[in-house]
């Protein structure tokens, strides 16, 4: 590409061009994971969305691949493109609380720990993940689960505004009352459709909530496993908890005699005070051994929020995979224990978050997400801070996956997948929703601009 054409376009941002040759692009080109290195020709840094629209009719005219980057959270790196163009939102972090409609304003590149702070003076909070260093965006755009999904639902149920860049350099707004079918298909259908400059959220009453993790020998875990089973769906939706098998990390805070050993894991979040969640968890843990650990306590709801960050910082090797899980079986569960004792590092991990309560009260058709009748939604994450073991906790991540994916549903949460389980897999995850996906992409994108995502081909 010819520099002047470079330069013309870097002088009608408000926001940095960064080039090749700039002296932050290697910083800026960085991912979340260190596993994925990508070197863009560009990253249009947009501040205002002026700048998206700009970047947005640079891409497409000079037919270059465009990435859209806010977090940088995602696991194959779909917030940046080889050889192409990244529309990085990072600097457009505005957030406006209001209290009256409880209702909250979220720039594009902020992450859910931003919203959290803005948020807790309020006694408020929006359903986001676990980990708060996570973009709203594409944990957004995708579903998005975590502590509250079973009480409040998923984050995109409490989506309930957002402007849109298109391909075609159109700004629009997606509601219920605007462009109904644009704000359905950002309810889960991921970065597909445009670029999101402003999101509009619903919040909910949450302030010091009842939280933590529990801590098992790993010895304990098939009884772990199916008394939380049986125990979830009975519980109260006040409580969010999620389930793991993993390792105890050789650091502070951990205590010393644990260093390393394979546990098994309950995270609990009881919105609520302490007494009401003691007499929740009451009927799980009175029938289950005394843990190795309980750390539950009262916290502010942002402390809960980021109580992993440390443990996981930008740049580690991360390769994930995950399923919608309908039901727990006995014989699912045993190949879980199989397969997790044979964890190639401390930090790799397997989660089952719930997604019964809330989530279920949407029609599967309501919504781009449409495994409303799923009870759980599984992660399995290789981690290690060496790249030279990518190989061996993909591997294992891999492996993990195959043994127990027959006892799960076809599809999972495209935020847990990387970039090379095929468009069956996109296409299961959507279910009878994709059809309708695939219509709208190819009214709002009909050329894929927005293609380095979880694709949707747009219908013929
Ligand atoms: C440590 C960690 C913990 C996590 N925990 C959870 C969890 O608890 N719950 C959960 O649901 N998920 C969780 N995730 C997964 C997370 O939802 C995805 O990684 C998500 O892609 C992160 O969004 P991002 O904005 O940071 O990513 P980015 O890499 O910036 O973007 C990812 C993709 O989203 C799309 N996108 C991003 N911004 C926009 C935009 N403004 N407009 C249009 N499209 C856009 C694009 O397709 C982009 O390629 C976690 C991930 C990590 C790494």
């Amino acid at each position: 590409m010819e520099q002047e054409i470079i330069t013309k376009f870097g002088q009608s941002l408000r926001g940095a061009l960064i080039d090749r040759n700039h002296t932050e692009y290697d910083e800026a080109r960085k991912l979340y994971n260190g596993m994925i290195d990508k070197r863009p020709l560009l990253i249009a840094r947009c501040v205002d969305v002026a700048d998206v629209i700009t970047a947005v009719n640079f891409g497409r005219d000079q037919k270059l691949p465009v990435a859209i980057r806010s977090g940088g959270h995602n696991g194959p790196g779909h917030g940046s493109v080889e050889d192409g163009l990244v529309i990085d939102l990072s600097m457009m972090k505005g957030i406006r609380v209001d209290p009256s409609s409880r209702t909250v304003r979220v720039g594009p590149g902020c992450t859910s720990g931003d919203v959290d702070h803005a948020t807790h003076p309020f006694g408020l909070a929006v359903p986001f993940g676990i980990v708060s260093t996570t973009g709203v965006a594409g944990l957004t755009l995708g579903g998005g689960s975590g502590h509250l999904t079973r009480k409040y639902g998923l984050t995109i149920d409490n989506l309930l505004e957002a402007d849109v860049v298109l391909a075609d350099g159109k700004f629009v707004t997606a509601s219920k009352t605007s462009n109904a079918d644009l704000l359905w298909a950002l309810r889960g259908g991921g970065g597909n459709f445009g670029v999101v400059t402003s999101f509009l959220f619903q919040a909910h009453p949450v302030g010091m909530v009842f939280a933590g993790p529990i801590a098992w020998e790993q010895s304990h875990a098939r009884e772990i496993l199916r008394a939380y089973r049986d125990f979830i769906p009975k519980a109260p939706e006040e409580l969010g908890a999620f389930v793991g098998l993993k390792m105890v990390p050789s650091t502070p805070p951990f205590p010393n005699e644990f260093w390393g050993a394979r546990i098994c894991l309950l995270v609990a979040c009881y919105n609520g005070p302490e007494p009401d969640g003691k007499k929740a968890l009451a009927p799980l843990l009175n029938a289950l051994p005394p843990p190795a650990l309980n750390w539950m306590s009262m916290m502010p709801f942002p402390a809960l929020q980021s109580m992993f960050d440390g443990l996981y910082p930008k740049g580690m090797q991360w390769y994930w995979r995950g399923d919608f899980v309908k039901t727990l079986s006995d014989a699912a569960i045993d190949a879980h224990l199989q397969e997790a004792a044979k964890t190639p590092s401390e930090l790799s991990l397997m989660h089952l978050y719930p997604t019964d309560g809330a989530v279920h009260r949407i029609g599967k058709q309501e919504t781009a997400w449409s495994a409303r009748d799923a009870n759980w939604s599984m992660v399995i994450a290789g981690i290690d801070p060496n790249p030279q073991k990518a190989g061996a906790v993909t591997r294992w991540t891999k492996d993990y996956w195959a043994a127990v994916h027959p006892h799960d549903l076809a599809g999972g949460y495209s935020n847990f997948m990387m970039d090379d389980e095929g468009e069956s897999r996109v296409k299961a995850t959507y279910g009878e929703n994709y059809p309708r996906l695939a219509a709208l992409k190819a009214k709002y994108d009909p050329a894929n601009l927005f293609r380095i995502n979880q694709n949707i081909r747009p219908a013929p």
